[in-house]
């Protein structure tokens, strides 16, 4: 197990692992350009060391680094890691695997990527909490035996279960299961405002359940769209093709097919969390 973790952006993520594994008993150290973030890290009162300047952060001699900023910001620090000629061990938490993958692949990092499947639609070190991710998933991809095992028993140990996968599948999963779902949850929002934002105060239940990722950070979801564009891509065209059959037979008024089709979602929907 490591002593000392370093963690990079002190965010919802950051400090949510920050919390969980100084439960466990390590010891976190924090970096992160925000001030703001800087001043709730030290208020919550839970790291050994925290700073806005890289070297010194550095100098912490955490035993792991732990990047949590949004994807195209992971990649730069990496970069700047690479320059620094950091041996460590480093791993992040962002929403995409591939690009960063292969960038500390390229740099000659040593580097196993990761993705916690915990989150919420606020960001923040205030929203932090370790609860988030107790029992949750997390993907780590594959890689060095050595570095994926050791990450493993480190996510175990703070309640969490692990799962080992190729970067390029994941993005492919992460694709239709998360991050497609964000972008019709902000476009249906686009939809509403576009037509007439008076019509928010008619909304219920269905709506605000749609909607609440679409409240989600800006800066972190153009970088996931942008960075999995492709299979977003490929999701965005099945997607458009199902809803063009929903709108046939809703057209021609066929409801015995209209409602096998709701009957097979419905009850696959009902099953879903019966067992959590
Ligand atoms: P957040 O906005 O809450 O926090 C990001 C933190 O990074 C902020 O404190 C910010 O000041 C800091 N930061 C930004 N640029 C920086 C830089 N150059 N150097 C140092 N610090 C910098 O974001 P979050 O929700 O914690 O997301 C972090 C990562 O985790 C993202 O890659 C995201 O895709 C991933 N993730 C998010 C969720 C979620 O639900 N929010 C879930 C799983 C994974």
């Amino acid at each position: 197990m490591p002593e000392k973790i370093g963690i990079i952006g002190l965010g919802l993520i950051g400090g949510s692992l920050a919390k969980a594994f100084e439960d466990a008993g390590l010891k976190i150290y924090g970096y992160d350009k925000s001030l703001d973030s800087i001043s709730s890290a030290v208020e919550c009162g839970i790291f050994e060391g925290l700073t806005d300047d890289m070297d010194e952060f550095l100098g912490f001699a955490p035993d792991l680094i732990y990047i949590a900023v949004p994807v195209n910001t992971a990649v730069e620090i990496l970069q700047e890691l690479g320059r620094k000629n950091v041996k460590t061990l480093i791993t992040d938490a962002c929403s995409t695997k591939t690009t960063i993958c292969s960038e500390a692949g390229k740099l000659g990092l040593n580097f196993c990527g990761g993705h916690p499947i915990a989150g919420k639609e606020v960001s923040g070190f205030a929203n932090s909490e370790a609860e988030l991710l107790k029992g949750a998933l997390h993907i780590l991809t594959d890689g060095d035996e050595t570095n994926v095992g050791f990450l493993k028993k480190l996510h175990e140990k703070i309640g969490m279960k692990v799962k080992v996968m190729d970067a390029e599948y994941h993005d492919e999963i992460f694709g239709v299961v998360s991050h497609f779902p964000h972008l019709i949850s902000f476009a249906l929002m686009e939809l509403i405002l576009k037509k007439d934002k008076n019509l928010l105060e008619y909304t219920g239940g269905g709506f605000k359940d749609f909607t609440r990722i679409a409240a989600s950070d800006p800066v972190m979801w153009s970088d996931i769209f942008t960075d999995n564009s492709e299979h977003i891509n490929n999701v965005i065209d099945e997607y458009i093709a199902i809803l063009d059959d929903w709108k046939q037979q809703i057209n021609k008024k066929e409801k015995s097919v209209l409602m096998k089709k709701i009957r097979h979602v419905s009850s696959a929907r009902q099953c879903l969390y019966e067992n959590i």
